[in-house]
């Protein structure tokens, strides 16, 4: 290992006390809480956003009643209005320390109306908690899964993932907090074992029926760190975020990571994630080693030169091959970053990224909104290193027990008319008017707790991705288009990304240079609408082979084994692998057990 000159000791991460998991009801905000009631704080944003919705709302219904009401209609709609005004203006005036009282201010001829702008337009909120309710940033972790709950029928316990779909009854739930514990459990036990990190892929990949389940968040410290050269070594327990907090005050900050940070670096880089980083990809072109422990207990070191066979096997195998335990990562400066956008018809895209994003030496970050329900247009967003003072006031992101705008806006754009439009023709423009400067860190903190939904019973928030070849993104965005509306799939966002090849990781979704196609989508979760889902699903997946391209792993197994393999073309050589060093089929989970013991019957028969 190389010296480590500013060397932290190990140093596991404290547990929060207040662990925010999955949402409790206060974080399920309705419509009526941001607009309707007087309890509570919102800050300027949140205030600003509020009355952009207000005023688009009343003037289309103000246009469409005018039409049948005539005249009644401004009595009609006034005091609801009104009121909604004094609802949110007192939120606002509580997030200054202010009862909602003042407003009668107003009576005030000019001065009172001046003063109640400048406290509810310009001042910032109060950053501790006051009695009107706790202040942005005060939540004190991110979103969580659970460790597991009973069975009803005490057969065992339940692991779930993030959309719910796929609970699985495990026999036991073990939380090691040090890798030689987890030694102890995998080499006196026998019989299956599933490996969870935070849980949020979303297809059962962390659990399998009867196993030993393995949560790994126990095992999350910090083992080194050198500031001059570089570099983190920590357990794989460990999340971005904890990462980021132990490296902001160096000026610090992780160089591929997705772009929530709830996720374990085990978890991560067991799927080879990617995040939106320019002139990178997959989250193995920034790892120096990890070691690994097998089946057996035992433990070992693998990099590109040291077991290469394990490296590009564990990485990106979803835990076929041995446990992740400890991580060696590269980091990049936490410089500032500022956001810019620019509108385009969909096929000038990828010229327009070819020629002035992706060899950019100032492009940090960068994703293309593909706007529904036509993908006629791409909004494209680069975030640049720039000498700006940043505009956000903390270096970190800030969280929040819940995310009322952001959930109301993902509601209003999917559920209701014209959402989509609106997006696109008024929050949009309004969103990226200012070119807003973040730190590196801050824009990579996001918490998977903004996308949440009120319930995920009967309906659910699910992702899926397509890797493609770069040469045949329009290609791709043909069809692509013509599958989500043939089957009238409930869009909520197709973010596109952009990587450059994988090194050589067995299950590989980067074999060359490829756009992501990223879809955030709405699903009933009945059997009916998962079959349905399954079967588009199907066609997206085909068209990419098609196209030399893939499909991602973490989502939900509804690849046929033929186009598995079709896809990942080196999966034979993982699961020859994986039979010499899990012969007796330990490590498993749903991807597994859908398709390794497919191919195992096929090479046995
Ligand atoms: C809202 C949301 C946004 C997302 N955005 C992105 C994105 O921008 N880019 C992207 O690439 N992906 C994205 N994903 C997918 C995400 O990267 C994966 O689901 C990732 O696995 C999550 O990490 P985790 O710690 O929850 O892993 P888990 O879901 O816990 O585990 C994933 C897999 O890795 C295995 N595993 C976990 N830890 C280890 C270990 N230490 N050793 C061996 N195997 C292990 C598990 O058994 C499982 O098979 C997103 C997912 C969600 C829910």
């Amino acid at each position: 290992m190389e010296p480590a000159p500013n060397i932290a000791l190990p140093r596991p991460l404290a547990t929060p006390p207040n662990q925010k998991s999955m949402p409790s009801l206060r974080q399920k905000i309705p419509l009526t809480y941001m607009l309707f009631t007087r309890r509570g704080r919102i800050g300027r944003v949140e205030y600003l956003h509020c009355l952009l919705l207000l005023a688009g709302a009343f003037y289309l219904l103000d246009q469409g009643l005018g039409r049948i009401l005539g005249d009644l209609t401004p009595w009609l709609l006034s005091p609801t209005l009104i009121w909604c005004l004094i609802a949110t203006s007192t939120k606002r005036l509580h997030d200054v320390g202010r009862g909602g009282w003042w407003l009668l201010a107003i009576l005030i001829p000019v001065l009172g109306l001046l003063w109640l702008s400048w406290q509810l337009l310009a001042r910032s909120g109060l950053a501790v908690a006051n009695p009107y309710g706790a202040a942005r940033g005060m939540s004190e972790d991110y979103l969580k899964n659970d460790q597991g709950q009973p069975a009803a029928d005490g057969s065992g316990i339940v692991i779930n993932e993030v959309t719910q779909l796929h609970p699985v009854v495990v026999a036991k739930v073990e939380r090691p907090t040090t890798v030689e514990a987890l030694r102890q459990i995998l080499s006196t036990t026998t019989g299956p074992v599933s490996v969870g990190g935070g849980r949020f892929s979303m297809g059962g990949q962390t659990a399998s029926p009867g196993s030993l389940h393995l949560d790994l968040r126990g095992l999350n410290a910090v083992i080194n760190f050198s500031r001059e050269q570089k570099w983190i070594r920590v357990q794989a327990g460990v999340r971005w975020c904890d990462i980021q907090r132990h490296i902001d005050p160096h000026g610090l900050s992780v160089k591929i990571m997705q772009t929530y940070a709830n996720f374990t670096v085990g978890g991560a880089l067991s799927v080879n994630a990617h995040g939106r980083y320019i002139g990178f990809g997959p989250a193995v072109l920034s790892v120096r080693n990890i070691d690994v422990m097998l089946a057996d207990g035992s433990v070992l070191r693998a990099s590109r030169t040291e077991n290469p066979e394990i490296f590009f096997a564990a990485i990106g195998g979803y835990g076929a091959v041995g446990i992740i335990v400890e991580a060696e990562l590269d980091l990049a400066e936490n410089t500032a970053i500022e956001c810019s956008d620019r509108k385009l018809v969909r096929t000038d895209y990828a010229a327009h990224f070819k020629s002035d994003v992706r060899d950019d030496p100032l492009a940090v970050l960068h994703n293309g909104d593909m706007y529904p329900p036509d993908y006629r247009r791409i909004n494209s967003v680069t975030w640049r290193k720039t000498e700006r003072t940043p505009t956000t006031p903390t270096r970190l992101m800030p969280l929040n027990d819940a995310y009322p705008v952001m959930r109301y806006f993902i509601w209003a754009y999917t559920e209701t008319l014209g959402g989509h439009w609106r997006r696109e023709h008024m929050f949009d423009p309004v969103f990226f008017f200012r070119n807003r400067v973040y730190w590196r860190n801050y824009e990579a903190g996001y918490d998977v707790a903004e996308l949440e939904p009120k319930s995920r019973r009967d309906d659910t928030y699910v992702l899926q991705e397509y890797f493609i070849p770069v040469r045949h993104f329009d290609a791709y965005a043909d069809t692509l288009t013509e599958i989500m509306k043939r089957h009238h799939v409930k869009i909520l966002n197709i973010s596109i990304r952009h990587a450059l090849p994988d090194p050589g990781t067995l299950l590989s979704w980067a074999r060359e240079e490829v756009f992501a196609f990223v879809i955030y989508h709405k699903q009933d979760t009945t059997p009916s609408a998962r079959g349905a889902v399954a079967v588009w699903t199907r066609e997206l997946i085909e068209a990419a082979i098609a196209l030399g391209g893939t499909y991602y792993l973490p989502y939900q197994a509804h690849a046929t084994p033929a186009q598995f393999h079709r896809a990942y073309p080196r999966a034979r050589e993982l699961f020859a692998l994986k039979r010499r060093l899990d012969p007796d089929y330990r490590l498993r989970h749903v991807l597994w057990n859908t398709y390794y013991s497919h191919q195992h019957d096929q090479t046995s028969l």
